[in-house]
């Protein structure tokens, strides 16, 4: 066993705070790194408060983790000691139904291992990257191609960048499509990069009237506030696919009626109260789709990585310590970051 320092909360009301766990022992096809920076996504803040009325306590979150592989077992071939390194929110899937397949582990019909909280339909429970070290067998484990200087605004990718880059390829964001991307946030300053990087023309739709320059230059071609009925109004009917990644309920129909006919609007955001239900005549009235998604297969992380590192993609970011995190996450809350808390690990003594 291995121990490592980490940060936990131990029921829904409690502050993170300082914690010590076990890892494995690398066995012959385990990478062992050691975590120099992980990203705070706002699904670590539902799970430690038990939003999802899911969790299992101690809860170690963190699944945007980068660092540096400091030992492999013997049956490791595409990991060596130094190599940079990356592990998502997965870090295994039974490996034998049809998504697993074809690569889509995070659709297992067994059920993903998270990276925390334990396999997604129960069992024992795992703890993220808040922590010094994390053991995962090599084919979670992800290739870093960025520059070594970059490694903390890379660990974002980890989580928001897939959660954003695969519903985006999926519905066909490039050249000739208009895009809108709901929330400034973690996941959506990535799905604005990420879009206009693919080549969309980018909509942002926000609430916050002060990030309208940062939305721009962040690669928005035109930026909404959404709080405002005019501007909203101006955009009906036009567009062709939305990424919504809002993190609380809100009306959906606001969006739909933006969609083109035959447009989508896919869920990322994932709140604790459910969304009031769209009217139908929005969807029915120009055969609009209504979707969701969820983060992206091994293959397609890695995929958007190198993707990243080709187009110079990397997080805007704020490092924070991590006895700072109990103040991270009120200030998520408030939509104040801008636009990733990164953990700087070396802060965990
Ligand atoms: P975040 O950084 O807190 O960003 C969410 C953004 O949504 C905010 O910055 C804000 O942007 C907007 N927003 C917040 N409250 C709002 C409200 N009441 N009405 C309208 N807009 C509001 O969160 P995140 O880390 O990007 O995560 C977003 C959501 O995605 C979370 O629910 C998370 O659990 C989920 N998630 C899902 C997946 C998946 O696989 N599907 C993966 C990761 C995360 P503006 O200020 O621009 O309005
Ligand atoms: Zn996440």
């Amino acid at each position: 066993m291995i121990k490592s320092k980490a940060y936990a909360a131990q029921s829904p009301t409690s502050r993170l705070s300082p914690f010590e766990l076990n890892r494995r022992s690398p066995g012959p096809d385990d990478v062992q790194i050691e975590i120099l920076y992980c990203g705070v996504c706002h699904s670590d803040l539902h799970t430690v408060r038990g939003e999802w009325h899911n969790t299992l306590y101690p809860s170690v979150p963190g699944h945007e983790i980068v660092g540096r592989v400091v030992a492999v077992g013997d049956k490791v071939h595409h990991f060596k000691v130094g190599d940079l390194a990356g592990v998502g929110c997965m870090i295994d899937s039974c490996g034998h139904c049809q998504s697993c397949d074809e690569g889509e582990e995070q659709y297992c019909e067994n059920g993903f291992t998270g990276t925390y909280n334990g396999p997604v339909f129960g069992g024992e429970n795992t703890y993220g990257g808040y922590s010094q070290t994390i053991v995962v067998r090599e084919s979670f484990v992800l290739h870093i191609r960025h520059a070594e200087k970059d490694l903390a605004s890379v660990a974002p990718l980890l989580c928001a960048g897939i959660t954003t880059y695969s519903p985006l390829k999926h519905w066909g964001a490039g050249p000739g499509k208009k895009v809108g991307v709901v929330g400034l946030g973690g996941l959506g300053h990535m799905g604005v990069k990420i879009a206009h990087a693919m080549g969309a023309h980018v909509v942002l739709f926000t609430t916050s009237a002060s990030k309208i320059e940062d939305g721009k230059r962040l690669g928005a071609d035109e930026v909404c506030v959404s709080t405002d009925p005019e501007q909203m109004a101006s955009y009906a009917n036009q567009i062709d696919f939305i990424l919504n990644t809002v993190a609380a309920s809100h009306n959906l129909d606001a969006y739909l009626q933006l969609l083109k006919l035959n447009g989508t609007m896919t869920l990322v955001g994932a709140p604790a109260e459910p969304h009031p239900s769209p009217a139908v005549f929005n969807l029915i009235f120009r055969r609009r789709q209504l979707a969701g998604s969820l983060i992206g297969g091994i293959r397609e992380t890695q995929e958007m990585l190198d993707f990243c590192a080709q187009h110079q993609l990397v997080s805007d970011i704020e490092t924070i310590p991590i006895d700072y995190i109990n103040t991270a996450y009120e200030r998520m809350l408030k939509s104040d970051v801008k636009y990733r808390f990164v953990i700087d690990m070396a802060s965990l003594t």
